[in-house]
C-alpha cells in the first residue's frame, strides 16, 4: 500500500486510474463520499477539496459551510470490484476549515487527539474488531428485504452455506484491498457472517473498519444480495456485534501482558480495563448508538448486559482471549457495527487511559453465568447494567464531563442532539408489537 502523495499518483498511473472516491465519516458514521477525476488529484493533495459541510450530519451550520478535505494518502486502495481500465480508488481525508484548522467535528480528528492523549502516556493502541453481518435478499425492485440466503449456523460449511460464494469474493477484494483476512464464517443466526482481518494500529484499523463495511455491502450488492450491519434485523436470532479487541503498547511491548501475575495481565491490563467498566455506560451511546442496538443488547444472544469481566466467561461485558505475550488484549464485547469507529474507539481508549491515570482497580472477575444470579446477588457484588435502550443511553452520556471531554463540545452537543431526535421520532411509533397484543383485546 501507499504512503506518499508520490507512492499515490504513482499508483495512479500505472493502474490507469480515472477517478478518485474522496471518503470521509459523518458524526454518525457513515460515508460521505464524492468522485474527482484522477487529474485533479495532485491539487487535491495541494489545497485540499472544497465541499459543503451543512449538509452533512452533525457538521455545521449554513453560515459556516465551507469544509476542506485533505486525502490522506496512506489510505488509497483500488477498488477491486470495478474495471481494470478506467479503475476507481478510494482515498480517506481529514476535514478542516478554510482558515486551516482542523476541524473539530471530524470524527477521524476526534480518534486523533485520544491517539496524541495516549501517546503523551506513552503507549500506542492496537485494536482487532469482529465486524458480523447478515445478507439477506433483495426483492424485484432491488430492495433489501429480511428474507435469509440460508439456514446455516455456527461454522457450517456447504451445502448449507449458500452464501459462501459471497463471503468469498468478499474475501478475495478486501485482500485486494490490503487486508489480511484472519477468518471468516458463517455465524450462529442463519444468513449471518462474520469475517476477521487482521489488528492493527487503531487509526489504521478505524479506516479499515469504514472500508470493509464498503467492501462487503458492494460486492454482496454485485452478486445479487443485501448485507447489512444492522445490530438486531430479526428478532428471536442472534444480533450482530463488533466485539473490540484492544491492546496498549509501550517501547514496543504489550502493556497488558505481565508474565509474573498468576493469570499474567499486568496492573495496566486491570486499570485499563477498570476504566472500560467505569465509563462504558457513558459511552454506550457511541458504541451502541442507534434505537435498534438495544434491541440486541438482551439476555439469550450471547450479546453483554452486565458491566462485569471475565477471563473466559462469555456472558460478561469484558472477555479475556487466552492467549498472551504479544496477543495479550481485552474484548469489550458490547459495541455493534453501526457505529461510527473513531469515535467508539476514541471513546474505549480514553476510558481505559482514563483508568490507568488515575490508577483505578477492576473489581474481581466475575466467572460465574450472571444471567443465572439474581438481581440482589448482582446488587450485592455491585454489577450494573449497560442502558437498556438508546433514550437511556443518551442521558447517561450527556451528565458525562468525561465523555464531553472526549469527543469535544462539537461533537458532544450535535451528537446529543441528533440522536434524541431518533429516539423521539421512534418512541412515537406505533409498534407491530403493540398491535399485536391489543388490539384484539381493546
Ligand atoms: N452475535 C453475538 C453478539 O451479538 C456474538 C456471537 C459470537 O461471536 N460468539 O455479540
Ligand atoms: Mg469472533
Ligand atoms: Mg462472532
Ligand atoms: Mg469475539
Amino acid at each position: 500500500n501507499p504512503v506518499t502523495k508520490e507512492d499515490v499518483l504513482q499508483a495512479v498511473t500505472e493502474n490507469d486510474v480515472k477517478f478518485i472516491r474522496i471518503q470521509f465519516t459523518d458524526t454518525m458514521g457513515m460515508i460521505k463520499s464524492w468522485a474527482i477525476p484522477a487529474e485533479d488529484l495532485e491539487g487535491a493533495f495541494e489545497n485540499g477539496v472544497m465541499f459543503d459541510g451543512s449538509s452533512i450530519e452533525g457538521f455545521t451550520r449554513i453560515e459556516e459551510s465551507d469544509m476542506i478535505l485533505m486525502p490522506d494518502p496512506t489510505t488509497f486502495r483500488l477498488l477491486p470490484w470495478r474495471p481494470k481500465e478506467g479503475a476507481v480508488a478510494r482515498i480517506i481525508g481529514d476535514v478542516y476549515r478554510p482558515n486551516g484548522q482542523p476541524f473539530e467535528g471530524d470524527p477521524r480528528y476526534v480518534l486523533k487527539q485520544s491517539i496524541a492523549k495516549a501517546a503523551e502516556m506513552g503507549y500506542t493502541m492496537n485494536i482487532g474488531p469482529e465486524l458480523e453481518f447478515f445478507l439477506f435478499e433483495l426483492d424485484e425492485k432491488g430492495h433489501p428485504t429480511t428474507n435469509l440466503t440460508d439456514m446455516g449456523g455456527y461454522f457450517d460449511f456447504a451445502p448449507l452455506d449458500k452464501a459462501q460464494d459471497v463471503r468469498r469474493a468478499i474475501d478475495f477484494a478486501l485482500e485486494e484491498m490490503g487486508f489480511k483476512i484472519e477468518a471468516s464464517h458463517h455465524e450462529v443466526a442463519p444468513s449471518q457472517h462474520e469475517i476477521n482481518f487482521r489488528f492493527g494500529d487503531v487509526l489504521t484499523t478505524c479506516d479499515n473498519i469504514v472500508t470493509f463495511k464498503y467492501v462487503v455491502k458492494s460486492i454482496a450488492a454485485h452478486m445479487g444480495y443485501y448485507a447489512t450491519f444492522m445490530p438486531k434485523p430479526l428478532f428471536g436470532v442472534n444480533g450482530s456485534g463488533m466485539h473490540s479487541n484492544q491492546s496498549l503498547m509501550k517501547d514496543g511491548e504489550n502493556a497488558f501482558y505481565d508474565p509474573s501475575t498468576p493469570d499474567q495481565l499486568s496492573t495496566t491490563a486491570k486499570q485499563y480495563i477498570a476504566g472500560l467498566l467505569t465509563h462504558v455506560r457513558e459511552f454506550a451511546a457511541i458504541t451502541n448508538s442507534i434505537v435498534n442496538s438495544y434491541k440486541r443488547l438482551v439476555p439469550g444472544y450471547e450479546a453483554p448486559i452486565y458491566c462485569t469481566w471475565s477471563a473466559s466467561n462469555r456472558s460478561s461485558l469484558i472477555r479475556i482471549p487466552a492467549s498472551r505475550g504479544k496477543g495479550t488484549r481485552v474484548e469489550l464485547r458490547c459495541p455493534d457495527p453501526a457505529c461510527n469507529p473513531y469515535l467508539a474507539f476514541s471513546a474505549m481508549l480514553s476510558a481505559g487511559l482514563d483508568g490507568i491515570e488515575k490508577g483505578m482497580e477492576a473489581p474481581a472477575s466475575t466467572d460465574v453465568n450472571i444471567f443465572k444470579l439474581s438481581e440482589e446477588d448482582r446488587k450485592e457484588r455491585g454489577i450494573e447494567s449497560l442502558p437498556g435502550n438508546l433514550k437511556e443511553a443518551i442521558d447517561l452520556m450527556s451528565e458525562s464531563e468525561f465523555i464531553k471531554g472526549v469527543v469535544g463540545e462539537h461533537v458532544f452537543e450535535n451528537y446529543i442532539e441528533a440522536k434524541k431526535a431518533q429516539w423521539d421520532d421512534y418512541k412515537a411509533q406505533v409498534h407491530q408489537w403493540e398491535l399485536d397484543t391489543y388490539l384484539s383485546i381493546l
